[in-house]
């Protein structure tokens, strides 16, 4: 991977367009299906339940992902976004619907397979960047490693995984901050840790939730510009949920969530 630049200005984009997926599965106007598309979601159906009572969220969302594509949903608050950042990162499984990555269906994997997927194929960015508190910034990025490896091939590997986490800290511009804990750095520091993090196991596709919700407006643009950076040298696909215009005009494209599915 080459070197992120933080305060190198990226390529603007040309103003996204809103939503271009067809609600009745039809293929959308630019011509990304769910078979072709990277990530994708067709017909999703999820409620949560408090007692008895049925709280229908997403109700029909289809949605379809271009490779390389860097895609903002939006939407307000509780209508969903999470919910389905959430299924298309296999965190949790629709009552309905299907998600497809790369053609295949992968919401209906083995529980293991589908751990599998995650942590190989799929980078996860949330809001409150969820750092284990006693590990250092470079013991976070290694976290993932230690899990998918277990811990004697992970110990015969160490040297070749810590090199990586350093160059991707040193990517991310915490090469300076190896050692801190979460508590001793920012709130952006925090943010450039866990994407560094959610990048370790070379994963095609980052999901992120808010990933500059916490942070103040110059901060947060360092974090988009790292994605969008990631997005273009790297050709990662990037889905960023976000409820700040200013950084969804940013993305290629913008969709929105309007009562439980795609606004059309
Ligand atoms: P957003 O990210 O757009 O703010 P969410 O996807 O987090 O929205 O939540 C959508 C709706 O589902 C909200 O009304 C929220 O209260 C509800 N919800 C989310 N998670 C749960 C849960 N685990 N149990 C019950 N209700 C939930
Ligand atoms: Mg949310």
């Amino acid at each position: 991977m080459s070197s992120v630049s933080q305060t190198e200005s990226l390529p603007r984009r040309a103003t996204p367009r809103l939503q271009v997926v067809a609600r009745d599965g039809q293929p959308p106007a630019d011509g990304v299906d769910a078979k072709s598309a990277h990530v994708a979601a067709v017909g999703l159906h999820k409620s949560y339940y408090k007692g008895s009572i049925q709280i229908p969220v997403l109700r029909g969302v289809d949605l379809a992902v271009r490779e390389g594509e860097f895609l903002a949903i939006i939407g307000s608050s509780g209508s969903g976004k999470s919910t389905l950042l959430h299924l298309l990162g296999t965190l949790d499984q629709p009552d309905q619907g299907e998600v497809l990555m790369a053609g295949k269906r992968i919401d209906n994997l083995p529980a293991r397979r589908r751990d599998t997927l995650r942590n190989t194929q799929i980078g996860l960015i949330f809001q409150f960047y969820h750092l284990l508190p006693e590990m250092t910034a470079l013991e976070n990025v290694l976290s993932p490693r230690m899990i998918a490896d277990g811990v004697f091939k992970y110990w015969a590997r160490r040297r070749e995984h810590e090199a990586e986490a350093k160059r991707l800290l040193d990517m991310v511009g915490l090469g300076h901050r190896l050692k801190h804990k979460p508590r001793e750095l920012s709130g952006g520091e925090m943010q450039r840790a866990a994407i560094a993090r959610a990048l370790v196991s070379g994963p095609r596709i980052l999901l992120a939730d808010e990933p500059t919700g916490n942070l103040d407006q110059a901060t947060g643009q360092e974090i988009l510009n790292i994605l969008r950076d990631l997005n273009v040298r790297e050709k990662l696909t990037v889905v960023m949920v976000t409820h700040d215009l200013a950084i969804a005009e940013q993305a290629d494209r913008i969709v929105r969530l309007v009562q439980g599915r795609v606004e059309q």
